[in-house]
């Protein structure tokens, strides 16, 4: 068995213009692809074929830095392309919503702790919406680490996600990283981030 790059939900250039087709492009088939391949060709031969890729994360401590990255990369873009969608922006409703009041007070205060979580992370790396047991938190991630990782920070699973790499928005804002951040809020599709909270 090995890990196979999911085809997108959406055409490359149906986030404009918010995310460009061309970075959508470049960034599924070469960035994501790269690290899916690399992931493969890192446990291949091994019981870790056998393994979901959740399971390799969450003893990611006991891996060489090669599955680590890749297998990271692997997992982080599966769920930042599941979130996102040419119907997004808005606000989450239900539970999801009742959850987020409870733990941050107000959507704007949530979204305010998000973005400077997304906009401080430095170099290269992620911002998560992480749900621990019921309990919202909000944490960055170096690299392609994530919170189902046990060398993680802060641990839970990821319910959103914001690739904060140069190449998620290199090609469109250059070095605004801030202008990036804010017109993914367009693209979140709160229907999707509800079914990753359970
Ligand atoms: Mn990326």
């Amino acid at each position: 068995m090995s890990f196979e790059l999911p085809k997108l939900a959406y055409a490359y250039n149906a986030l404009e213009p918010y995310i460009d087709a061309m970075t959508m492009e470049i960034h599924h088939t070469k960035h994501h692809a790269a690290y899916t391949n690399n992931l493969n060709n890192a446990i291949k031969d091994s019981e870790n074929e056998n393994k979901s890729i959740e399971e390799i994360l969450k003893n990611i401590s006991k891996y060489p830095m090669v599955v680590r990255n890749n297998g990271g990369g692997y997992y982080n873009h599966n769920v930042f392309w599941e979130i996102m969608s040419p119907n997004g922006g808005g606000e989450p409703k239900g539970d999801l919503l009742q959850a987020i009041l409870k733990d941050f007070g107000s959507f704007e205060k949530f979204k305010e702790s998000f973005n400077n979580a997304a906009a401080t992370r430095f170099g290269s790396g992620w911002a998560w919406l992480v749900n621990q047991n019921g309990k919202l938190v909000i944490s960055s991630t170096p690299n392609q680490d994530n919170p189902l990782m046990d060398v993680a920070e802060i641990k839970g699973t990821p319910i959103l996600a914001i690739d904060v790499w140069e190449h998620a928005y290199y090609l469109k804002y250059q070095n605004r990283r801030p202008e990036y951040i804010n017109a993914f809020w367009n693209v979140i599709d709160w229907n999707l981030v509800a079914k990753r909270f359970v």
